[in-house]
């Protein structure tokens, strides 16, 4: 399924202008969107695009948002720090609720002040099957498992707008999945 990245768009109509199905529209944000409903999966928007904007995306992952109450990205602390984990599968443009995961509440040793590689441990046994990881504030435990999980920090507490904030921004995730040395992405 072909999608318009929001931050690369620069909203120019050329896509627009060449798509065959007519599926293309600029938004009232000025960025492009496709109509999933009319696109023919011709993959000219991905050719044309000058901004690299456009791209099949065929991958289904895994995103574990850091969260107290279901509703709000865990404020304030490390995504570490979360009650529990609302776990979400993004594939063809959607994102599914798939279940709540509880955090193990581990004792860290606060001597060590970059962060306690055994809680980082016991957070990873909560997050198998994980490829991305959602907070607000992203810990040094985190950031040592960029390997395991691309940790994306959303400034926008509501976890709504998040998942809307994840779906417009899915081509940049999907890049860093794919990176050997993945980095955070800061999406807002
Ligand atoms: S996706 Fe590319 S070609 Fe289409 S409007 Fe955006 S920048 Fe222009
Ligand atoms: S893949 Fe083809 S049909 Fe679909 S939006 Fe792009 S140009 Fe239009």
């Amino acid at each position: 399924m072909f999608h318009i990245s929001k931050n690369k768009c620069v909203g120019c109509g050329l896509c627009e202008a060449k798509c065959p199905a007519k599926a293309i529209s600029i938004n009232d944000q000025g960025f492009a969107v496709i109509d999933q409903e009319k696109c023919i999966q011709c993959g000219l928007c991905e050719k044309i695009c000058h901004q690299s904007a456009s791209k099949n995306i065929t991958e289904r992952l895994t995103f574990a948002i850091g969260t107290d109450n279901g509703k709000i990205i865990k404020q304030g602390e490390h995504i570490g720090e979360s009650r529990y984990f609302s776990i979400w599968d993004y594939l063809e443009g959607g994102m599914t609720f798939r279940e709540k995961r509880e955090n193990i509440k581990y004792e860290e040793n606060e001597s060590l002040l970059h962060g306690d590689p055994k809680k980082a441990e016991k957070v990873a046994s909560v997050l198998n099957g994980v490829d991305i990881i959602v907070g607000k504030m992203i810990g040094p435990n985190v950031v040592r498992m960029r390997k395991k999980y691309v940790p994306v920090i959303i400034r926008e507490p509501s976890i709504d707008k998040a998942l809307k904030i994840i779906k417009e921004n899915i081509n940049e995730i999907v890049d860093e999945y794919h990176k050997q040395d993945r980095k955070a992405i800061i999406l807002n």
